[in-house]
């Protein structure tokens, strides 16, 4: 960066153009986003964007852009309908044997085409006591709730002592056999993932956490870093990823990607389709090209390596995998596609007497 990596998280326009990371020709139009949409860039991840590059895929995921003024006609603001689906506050209950909690809405970075961009922001989100207290309630009543998933904004930017309360509170429910944390801390902030927290992570039931990283570039040194002190706690690691235009949708990007988080122990795990949310057209990645993208993953790596495309269906309808199928109907038989494109009967043909296949 030409003007050293900030050295702390730039929250508003006027720190993003001096450090070279927003135009000043532009400072009116992002005035109008950073109004309505939260902004921050940490340092950890201002140093990885590259200043000089316009169509760097860090940069594009974490700093305002003029188009998020623009809703487009197919966009919402609750794309998959988390409110309806939210029977108290800091619920979001669609699964029987699933509930998220959302104990706060802030983040570290605030990413420019999050599903819940109308909800989080650094001020506000935090349950209260008592919000918190019948959020656990809801859960410790529906033994039918096998897992509990807290989400956010992200809940590792809570104090070591408030996350170690909410996860005692939750280990103490026999119903609930395991916990999953979704997080972009690792990556955004991975200096936060401190021997404090991954004490407070210890909990008795298996906790799985879900790192969100878009790019090999996010997985860092200090977010390999981060992710090993998780796993040396025993914590196994899963990604998500939001498929995007302009930051890994091409197949060298996505290959280094998924080897990258591999590298770090991190099993790539989702692959998400984009959610229609408000100002985040541009990043939209049309069905038929996400599914040549993840199609040409197939063979080019390891099997653990490959995430599944996943469509969060709009109106909280439910996650369904996207990718296409290797294996079709062939009347009474099947037809099974391998990963170079040619056809085969499953399954196999018998070989008439005296035939060698
Ligand atoms: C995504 C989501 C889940 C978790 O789904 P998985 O496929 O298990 O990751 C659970 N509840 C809600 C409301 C969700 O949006
Ligand atoms: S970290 Fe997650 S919840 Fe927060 S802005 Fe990014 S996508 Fe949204």
């Amino acid at each position: 960066m030409p003007d050293g990596t900030p050295a702390r998280t730039l929250r508003d326009i006027p720190g993003l153009i001096a450090a070279g990371l927003a135009r000043a020709s532009d400072r009116a139009a992002l005035e109008a986003v950073a109004a309505r949409y939260a902004v921050a860039v940490t340092p950890a991840v201002a140093a990885l964007m590259d200043p000089a590059d316009p169509a760097d895929p860090i940069a594009a995921q974490y700093v305002p852009h003029p188009d998020e003024r623009v809703t487009a006609a197919d966009e919402h603001p609750d794309p998959i309908a988390d409110e309806a689906l939210s029977p108290v506050k800091g619920i979001v209950h669609r699964y029987p044997d699933r509930a998220l909690l959302k104990p706060l809405l802030a983040c570290p970075v605030y990413c420019r085409f999050c599903f819940r961009r109308e909800q989080v922001g650094p001020d506000g989100g935090v349950l209260t006591e008592a919000e918190l207290a019948d959020a656990l309630g809801y859960i410790a009543a529906r033994p039918a709730i096998r897992e509990v998933i807290l989400t956010g904004g992200d809940p590792l930017m809570l104090s070591p002592r408030r996350l170690r309360a909410i996860l005692a509170a939750l280990d103490a429910i026999p119903h609930v056999e395991s916990l999953r944390i979704h997080t972009r801390v690792p990556v955004a902030e991975p200096s936060l993932i401190t021997e404090a927290l991954t004490e407070a992570l210890a909990t008795d039931k298996a906790l799985w956490v879900a790192v969100h990283v878009n790019h090999a570039r996010e997985v860092s040194p200090a977010a390999r870093a981060a992710l090993a002190r998780l796993v040396a706690r025993g914590i196994p690691l899963l990604s998500q990823s939001v498929l995007l235009a302009g930051v890994n949708d091409s197949e060298a990007a996505l290959e280094a990607l998924c080897r990258a988080l591999i590298a770090a122990r991190v099993k790539p795990h989702y692959l998400h389709m984009l959610d229609f949310a408000p100002g985040t057209a541009r990043f939209r990645v049309p069905m038929e090209r996400a599914r040549a993208l993840h199609r040409a993953l197939r063979g080019r790596l390891p099997g653990h390596a490959i995430p599944t495309l996943i469509l969060d269906i709009p109106g909280g309808r439910g996650k369904v995998p996207a990718g296409e199928s290797h294996v079709a109907r062939a009347g009474e038989d099947w037809i099974a596609t391998d990963p170079w494109g040619a056809a085969h009967a499953y399954p196999p043909p018998v070989a008439a007497p005296g035939e060698s296949r």
